[in-house]
């Protein structure tokens, strides 16, 4: 599905970015698989070697916008051209009510989960401008569709993901570029099962999800692997969710 192009993953060292750089690449793309974390990249990379494909690690810092410029020259200095982007990293932040929520773990959400995509899409769309096209894959949260008690910055960032997500999809919906969000419910990641820690969390958060358990990384994959694809050529400015029925509730 995607055969030809060169993608580049954000957050690609764990959990949903890397399902999500293995998805591409099993499809055919050269990946760029970023993160802050090297030895998590390193990994990714072996991984995709391993099942035939090519990638290449780039360190970034999504929080900061000389990295992400950085990240795009990379994908184009190592592969020649950039077709497919997917911003994916994220941190969970600290969990405490709105009033009491330190405002350093807000800066620090905000930073990572909003202004990082929005520094992605900068730099993502120029180059794209330059190919004649592309596709940008969000990754929001079914938390930029609805509140959660305790995670004030993390829903606020997620509901920014999609509507920024909106707006930049009507603005290069003519020059090719399509740029959609993807809403993962409750995923088993390292992020998640950093809150996982006793049986009674792992029950009340099944509870949420009517399918009866968490999504796999590779659920998600397989969604942003469509909306990444030709196959998905009339869809932009969307939100989909991957949830086992959460927002159905
Ligand atoms: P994860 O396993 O923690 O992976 C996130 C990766 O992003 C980690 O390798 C992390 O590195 C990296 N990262 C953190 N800050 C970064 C930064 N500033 N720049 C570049 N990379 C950075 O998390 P995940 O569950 O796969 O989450 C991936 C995305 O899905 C996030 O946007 C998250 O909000 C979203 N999501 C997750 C779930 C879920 O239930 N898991 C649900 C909905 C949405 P370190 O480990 O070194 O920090």
């Amino acid at each position: 599905m995607l055969q030809g192009k060169v993608a580049l993953v954000t957050g690609a060292s764990s959990g949903i970015g890397r399902a999500i750089a293995l998805t591409f690449a099993r499809e055919g793309a050269q990946v760029v698989v970023s993160d802050v974390d090297p030895d998590g990249g390193r990994q990714t990379v072996a991984a995709i070697a391993q099942q035939g494909g090519q990638a290449s690690y780039c360190a970034a810092d999504v929080s900061r916008p000389e990295d992400c410029r950085l990240l795009v020259a990379h994908a184009v200095q190592t592969f020649g051209r950039l077709d497919v982007a997917c911003n994916n990293a994220g941190i969970g932040g600290d969990l405490a009510p709105t009033a009491d929520y330190p405002d350093e773990a807000w800066q620090r959400v905000i930073a990572v989960n909003l202004s990082g995509v929005f520094y992605g899409l900068k730099h993502q769309i120029a180059q794209m401008r330059l190919n004649g096209g592309g596709a940008i894959v969000n990754i929001a949260s079914i938390l930029g569709q609805v509140g959660f008690a305790n995670a004030p910055a993390y829903t606020a960032a997620k509901h920014g993901v999609v509507g920024l997500t909106k707006t930049a999809a009507m603005e290069y919906a003519a020059a090719g570029i399509r740029i959609n969000a993807v809403g993962p419910a409750f995923i088993h990641t390292p992020m998640i099962e950093r809150l996982e820690n006793d049986e009674a969390t792992n029950a009340q958060l099944v509870a949420m999800h009517p399918i009866g358990r968490l999504g796999t990384p590779q659920e998600v994959a397989e969604l942003a692997l469509w909306l990444a694809s030709p196959r998905a050529s009339f869809v932009t400015g969307s939100y989909y969710a991957v949830d086992g029925g959460y927002l159905a509730r």
